[in-house]
């Protein structure tokens, strides 16, 4: 969650010449809470506080948690305080890089494979490739809010500039749940209305610093040489850095950092299901078909999540990080089975006729956290260890494991359908 210095001045029309503007800065908007509120309905509009526990501290505020001066790095015993009211979550960090590995994925890749991803909930994507087929820069920041909006049921604000100084300071200051183009003309104006902090990189220490040589604002830093900036700083490279920002330029390039990949199936039921029997063989089909992809690329995967989508097309999702990394539907079935009961509150010894609590419209698992098999140090869980003290002669999860290689065999050389996993 950004703390950086919003002005209610700078949200405003700076002008429509979007010329050489390709830089986007996409962020979500107070992305953990966000996510919460999409997995449960009933918060919207409630103050939503991720963070629990008297010694940590608050990791993300919806914006009507923020009104009352909750912010990110505050102890949560401040916040609780501030807004006895407030609904406190624990951080599900598997379920919001799903949900973000899902946007990037399904919506931002869609555009351009130029995207630097900076973190979890937030990206420069250089555009200039896409204008042929998407149109202006403002078409695809368009297009980009509405279609996370309506498919996630997040928010995220975009700046859009002609360099990434100017793109991630107009997204802080369209924030939230808007859009700002700045354009080129206009840059120097924008970034010298803000106050230091506004730029990134200027903290606490460095704004003293530049307080103490008279300088206030980025008004006043545009009026200084570089030459009395070096002196101000003490470095070359910062007083550089200070005087191009202060005139709204920047030379970085959008990097291409790819999102992170996952590997994943699901399917939709011909009709919604509210039998865990069935929901648990296309769980069976997915987990194979994951595992499958895994081994055919030498992966490993860390990360196990369930996707289900229910009747009134909400979805949940539930992921759960594994001790030792899998690559076999042996391994990540049974997993996927646990976090569905989690999910849908059905106790872990409940029979498969058991009805579940809600109709199901489509359920997929898919495997994240993925590692080159021989670049991965596999250590055996405690369970593993367990087990294979039980069985002497070889696990039933290890033979299982062999089995699965055997049938990938079978299936390179007769075809996908030749062989199937009983369960
Ligand atoms: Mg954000």
């Amino acid at each position: 969650m950004s703390t950086a210095p919003r002005l209610a001045a700078a949200k405003k029309d700076w002008g429509h010449d979007e010329t050489g503007c390709t830089v986007l800065h996409i962020d979500m908007d107070a992305f953990y809470a966000s996510c919460e509120v999409a997995r449960y309905p009933e918060l919207k509009g409630k103050p939503v506080i991720i963070g629990t526990g008297t010694r940590s501290v608050v990791s993300a505020a919806s914006y009507e948690a923020r009104v009352y001066g909750i912010n990110s790095a505050m102890a949560v015993s401040r916040a609780r305080k501030l807004c006895p009211q407030g609904i406190f979550l624990p951080v599900d960090m598997a379920y919001y890089h799903y949900i973000s590995h899902e946007i990037f994925k399904t919506v931002f890749s869609r555009i351009t494979d130029r995207i630097e991803q900076v973190s979890v909930d937030e990206c420069f994507m250089d555009v200039s490739g896409a204008l042929m087929r998407w149109g202006s820069p403002t078409n695809i920041a368009r297009w980009i809010r509405s279609t996370v909006a309506e498919n996630f049921n997040v928010t995220c604000s975009v700046g859009i500039a002609s360099n990434k100084l100017v793109a991630k300071m107009a997204s802080t200051n369209a924030k939230p749940d808007g859009m700002l183009l700045i354009p080129k003309d206009r840059q120097a104006d924008f970034v010298q209305l803000m106050p230091l902090r506004g730029i990134p990189g200027i903290g606490p220490a460095l704004e003293k610093r530049l307080n103490a040589w008279g300088v206030k604002d980025v008004a006043d830093l545009a009026k200084m040489s570089e030459h009395d900036l070096t002196r101000a700083t003490g470095s070359k490279i910062s007083a550089r850095m200070l005087y191009l920002s202060s005139h709204g330029l920047d030379q970085s390039k959008v990097r291409h950092r790819p999102p992170e990949k996952s590997i994943g199936a699901e399917r939709t039921f011909m009709h919604d299901t509210t039998s865990m029997e069935q929901v648990c063989g296309l769980l069976r089909t997915c987990s194979d078909e994951v595992a499958t992809s895994l081994r055919a690329q030498d992966l490993v995967a860390r990360t196990i999540t369930v996707k289900l989508r229910f009747d009134d097309l909400r979805y949940m999702t539930k992921a759960r990080t594994l001790q030792t990394p899998v690559s076999t539907a042996t391994r990540i079935y049974p997993r996927a089975v646990e976090l569905l009961k989690r999910m849908l509150g059905i106790p872990d010894l409940a029979p498969m006729t058991t009805p579940l609590p809600r109709l199901i419209r489509l359920a997929g698992v898919s495997a994240s956290g993925l590692s080159k098999v021989k670049e991965t140090p596999i250590q055996p869980s405690l369970e593993d260890v367990i087990e294979e003290d039980d069985h002497k002669a070889g696990s039933g999860a290890k033979r299982m494991d062999h089995a699965e290689a055997a049938i990938d065999t079978i299936r390179n050389r007769y075809g996908r359908g030749s062989v199937n996993l009983g369960v």
